[in-house]
């Protein structure tokens, strides 16, 4: 068994949609980004490669790279996940906090674990996304952008 941990934050933005998890969630603001900016897919992705012991999502997709333009990055974890099988690893489980004062992502978990489950050829049940907020305390309680905290187990 290989245990990985990947973490993520993002910046709040203007006219950008809110990609989590693969699923767009209805919210004022998107997140800054070269990519979707889909923290929770990207915190997954480092997750998984690091317990590969592949590096981190930065080294397989660089965001100098304008190929990774606005990137779907559920597309991005299915082709990192593609790495990990090739060094002979397929994936177990993994459970997910998201860390964000406002939206509240409880409507759309169960959606983001259908989507980020599939990337990984696993069932929606292997996939665990929580919710929390910041208590109103420091920069994601500001509301400026949220993070996102993965582990991930592979065998
Ligand atoms: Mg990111």
């Amino acid at each position: 068994m290989r245990v990985g941990i990947g973490y993520d934050s993002h910046r709040f933005a203007d006219g950008r949609k809110l990609i989590l998890g693969g699923v767009e969630v209805p919210h004022s603001q998107g997140l800054a980004g070269h990519s979707d900016a889909d923290a929770v897919a990207h915190a997954l992705t480092d997750a998984i490669m690091g317990a590969a012991g592949l590096g981190d999502i930065g080294a397989l997709f660089p965001d100098t790279d304008a190929r990774w333009k606005n990137a779907d990055s559920i597309s991005l974890l299915s082709q990192a996940y593609r790495k990990v099988t090739e060094a002979g690893l397929r994936f177990v489980s993994a459970d997910i906090t998201v860390i964000a004062e406002q939206p509240r992502i409880g409507p759309y978990v169960g959606e983001m674990r259908r989507k980020l489950a599939g990337a990984l050829s696993a069932a929606a049940g292997a996939v665990s996304v929580k919710g929390k907020s910041n208590e109103g305390m420091g920069w994601i309680g500001n509301g400026e952008g949220l993070a996102v905290i993965a582990v991930a187990v592979l065998q």
